[in-house]
């Protein structure tokens, strides 16, 4: 595995799915990691197994898209390690799925208000910290971003994962100044808890989607992927053997955005 020993990162959704995963590999490998999430018991639960593993955490409460609060959790992580190298803006929502003529503005404002603002907010706030030295921003975009096939619902998130990607290269242009790498990935179906509180309206059910193959099937493993198979991929976007990829999306999906 790449050298990560040291360098100080910030992962946002880290109390679960694809960020918890991320968080645990992170600190296995000697990062200091600030985990940002809501207020949520799965996010001490991974506190808890990184300090019962030696490894060295700090936690703050954020809801991504209050800026007021991305702002104070970089702040707690520079006063308790001095520095930041890695962010992993991953926070992520479903949000309300609807049918658009039946979506109401303000499901719609919430999905890209966590989705995209979020990521600005991650992103701009980081970069006072990360200046000095450089380093490595991983956005968490989907393969939704670029390929419709998710089915019905999911306008308001393939949109704001399709700005995730844009907004991560127009980044990576205007940082690259300050050595500053940032880069999107796009994982496909994987196994986490995105699910739990996706709420489809009634009248998404009522219009059938259609289905190429069982959902969640891959070509790779015929299965979702899983939450630390996307970390490795991080873990490698977070060190210096990446430190020629930048500005790019990479897709981690079994191939599946292929079908
Ligand atoms: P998850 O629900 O297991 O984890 C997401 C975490 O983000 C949760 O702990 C949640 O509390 C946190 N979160 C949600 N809203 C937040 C907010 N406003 N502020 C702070 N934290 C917030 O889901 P996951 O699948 O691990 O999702 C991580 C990212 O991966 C998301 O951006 C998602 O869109 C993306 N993604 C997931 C899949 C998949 O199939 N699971 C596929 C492609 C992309």
């Amino acid at each position: 595995l790449p050298d990560l020993k040291d360098k100080v990162a910030l992962i946002t959704g880290a109390g679960s799915g694809i960020g918890r995963a991320t968080a645990i590999m992170f600190a296995q490998q000697g990062m200091k990691v600030c985990l940002v999430d809501l207020k949520d018991e799965r996010r001490e639960q991974t506190k808890q197994e990184i300090a019962a593993a030696g490894g060295q955490c700090i936690t703050v409460d954020v809801d991504i898209s209050d800026p007021a609060r991305v702002e104070e959790a970089y702040a707690q992580t520079v006063k308790t390690w001095g520095r930041l190298d890695v962010v992993f803006a991953n926070a992520g929502i479903n949000g309300v799925l609807a049918p658009i003529e039946d979506m109401k503005p303000e499901d719609w404002d919430r999905t890209l208000s966590v989705n995209l603002k979020g990521t600005f907010f991650c992103v701009k706030y980081a970069i006072p910290h990360m200046k000095k030295q450089g380093g490595s921003i991983i956005v968490t975009s989907s393969i939704n971003g670029s390929r419709a096939f998710s089915g019905f619902g999911m306008t308001a998130y393939s949109t704001s994962k399709a700005g995730q990607v844009a907004f991560a290269k127009m980044a990576s242009l205007e940082l690259a100044r300050y050595k500053i790498r940032v880069n999107a990935i796009c994982p496909g179906s994987i196994e986490t808890n995105i699910g739990e509180n996706t709420k489809p309206t009634p009248e998404l059910e009522k219009i059938k989607i259609p289905v190429k193959y069982p959902e969640g099937s891959q070509p790779l493993e015929h299965a979702a992927g899983q939450p630390e198979q996307v970390a490795s991929l991080v873990a490698f976007l977070a060190s210096d053997a990446s430190n020629h990829i930048t500005g790019t999306e990479l897709f981690i999906d079994g191939a599946e955005s292929l079908l």
